[in-house]
C-alpha cells in the first residue's frame, strides 16, 4: 500500500495516477479535501513565458488539461468548472509599454494571441473600464474550479479502489526495513510500503522526517469573491491586468485577486489587504465595489529554497517520496506531475522532473 499525506491537488492528482496504474492508495488528510491552498486557488491554467524545461512542461500540461478535465468529469459525473473561454490581457495607458514588451516576447515564442484595442476589449467585456487602451486575447488559457477538481479527484480515487481519509493528521513517521509506520493524531498507526509527502506548507511539521526533506516558506494569496450576477454584462473571460486578475466562476461569482505576500502566514487578511485588492481592481472594473462581497479567501502557496518544484525521493529514507513547492502553479502542472511521480514511485523511472527537481 502507498499512503499519500495531504489531499490537495498534489496528493490527489498523484493518488489518481497511482490508482490508475493498479496501486492500492490511501490519501490521509488532516482536515477536509482541499482545505489548504488548493481550496482557495484561482486555478487558471496558463504557462509562463520562457524557454526553460519547466515552461515546456507547463505548455504540455495545458495541452493535456482539456482531456484530463473531460475524463475526470466523465468518471465521476461531477463538474469541475473547466472553462476554455480564454484570457483577455488588458492595459491602462501607464502599463502600455509593459504590454508591448510582453506581446513582443509572445510573438518571438510563437504564442497564439490577438492584439486588441480598448474598443475591442469593451466589445468583448462591456463592463470593463473605458480607460483601458489596449490588450490581447489569449484563446488557449483555461481555468477550473480548484475545489471542485479536488472533490472529483477524491471521488475518482475511491471509485478506482483507493481511500481518502479526512479529519486525522499524520503526526509522525517511523522508517522500518521495507516500510513506514505512520502515526496518526487520533492514535492509530498505519503500516505502508511507501509514503508520499504532499502536505504543502505544513509538511515539515510532521515528526520523524529525514534531514533531506526541506522546509517550506509561505507566499500568501488573498482573493475577494464577489457576486457579479447584478452586472448587466457579467465578466465571461479571465481578465489579467498588471495589478491582478478577475476570474468568473460558473455560479455567478467573480474572483478578484490576487496578492503575493512573502512570509505572511495568517489566513485572516487585514482590511488594508482587502482595500488593496479593491484598489487594484477598480481601475479595471469600475463597478467592483458595488458588487456584493461574498467572502475573502486566503491560502498559503508553498515554496522551498529558490521556489522550484521539489519532486522525488529522500536519499536517507528511500520509502519516502515528496511532491512539494508547487508555488503558484500546482493546478496548471498537475496532469503532468501526477503521471511522472506515479511512474517514479512505482517503478523508479525518473522523468525530466524527478531528475531535475530533486534537492539531493
Ligand atoms: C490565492 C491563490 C491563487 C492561486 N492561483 C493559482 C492558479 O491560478 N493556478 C495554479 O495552478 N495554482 C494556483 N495557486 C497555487 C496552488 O493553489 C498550489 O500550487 C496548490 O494548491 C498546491 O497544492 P498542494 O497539494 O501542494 O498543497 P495544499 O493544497 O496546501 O494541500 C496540502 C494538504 O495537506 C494537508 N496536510 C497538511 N499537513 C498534514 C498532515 N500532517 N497530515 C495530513 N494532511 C496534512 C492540508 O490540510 C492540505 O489539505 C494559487 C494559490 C493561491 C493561494
Amino acid at each position: 500500500m502507498i499512503a499519500i499525506i495531504g489531499a490537495g491537488i498534489a496528493g490527489l492528482s498523484l493518488g489518481l495516477a497511482l490508482s490508475q496504474r493498479g496501486a492500492t492508495v490511501t490519501v490521509l488528510e488532516a482536515d477536509r479535501v482541499a482545505s489548504g491552498a488548493s481550496g482557495v486557488a484561482t486555478s487558471y491554467l496558463e504557462p509562463r513565458l520562457g524557454n526553460t524545461a519547466m515552461r515546456a512542461l507547463e505548455r504540455e500540461a495545458m495541452r493535456r488539461w482539456p482531456h484530463y478535465a473531460a475524463q475526470l468529469e466523465e468518471e465521476t459525473g461531477m463538474s469541475i468548472g473547466f472553462r476554455q473561454d480564454g484570457q483577455i490581457k488588458v492595459s491602462l495607458q501607464e502599463y502600455k509599454s509593459k504590454l508591448d514588451k510582453d506581446l513582443t516576447l509572445r510573438t518571438s515564442q510563437q504564442e497564439t494571441f490577438k492584439q486588441l484595442s480598448g474598443d475591442d476589449i469593451r466589445r468583448m467585456e462591456p463592463s470593463l473600464s473605458p480607460d483601458l487602451i489596449a490588450g490581447a486575447f489569449l484563446p488557449d488559457v483555461c481555468w477550473v474550479n480548484g475545489r471542485d477538481v479536488c472533490q472529483a479527484l477524491a471521488v475518482a480515487i475511491e471509485k478506482s479502489g483507493g481511500m481518502v481519509v479526512e479529519n486525522d493528521a499524520v503526526s509522525s513517521l517511523q522508517f522500518r526495513t521495507g516500510g513506514v509506520e505512520i502515526s496518526m493524531q487520533h492514535g492509530s498507526v498505519i503500516g505502508v510500503e511507501k509514503t508520499v509527502l504532499c502536505a504543502g506548507i505544513a509538511a515539515s511539521e510532521i515528526d520523524g522526517l529525514p534531514d533531506d526533506i526541506p522546509a517550506s516558506r509561505a507566499v500568501r494569496g488573498v482573493n475577494l469573491v464577489v457576486d457579479q450576477t447584478g452586472l448587466s454584462q457579467p465578466i465571461t473571460h479571465l481578465i489579467k491586468h498588471h495589478r491582478g486578475n478577475l476570474c468568473p466562476r460558473e455560479n455567478g461569482q467573480l474572483i478578484v485577486g490576487t496578492t503575493y505576500e512573502s512570509d505572511q502566514w495568517s489566513l485572516d487578511p487585514t482590511p488594508e489587504i482587502i482595500e488593496f485588492l479593491y484598489q487594484n481592481a477598480d481601475s479595471i472594473l469600475p463597478s467592483v465595489r458595488d458588487l456584493p462581497l461574498l467572502k475573502v479567501t486566503a491560502g498559503l502557496r508553498s515554496k522551498v529554497g529558490d521556489g522550484n518544484l521539489r519532486l522525488g525521493c529522500s536519499e536517507e529514507q528511500p520509502q519516502l517520496f515528496y511532491s512539494l513547492s508547487h508555488g503558484g502553479a500546482g493546478f496548471l502542472r498537475a496532469p503532468v506531475i501526477g503521471d511522472e511521480l506515479a511512474e517514479f514511485v512505482l517503478k523508479g523511472v525518473k522523468g525530466p522532473l524527478t531528475r531535475h527537481h530533486t534537492h539531493g
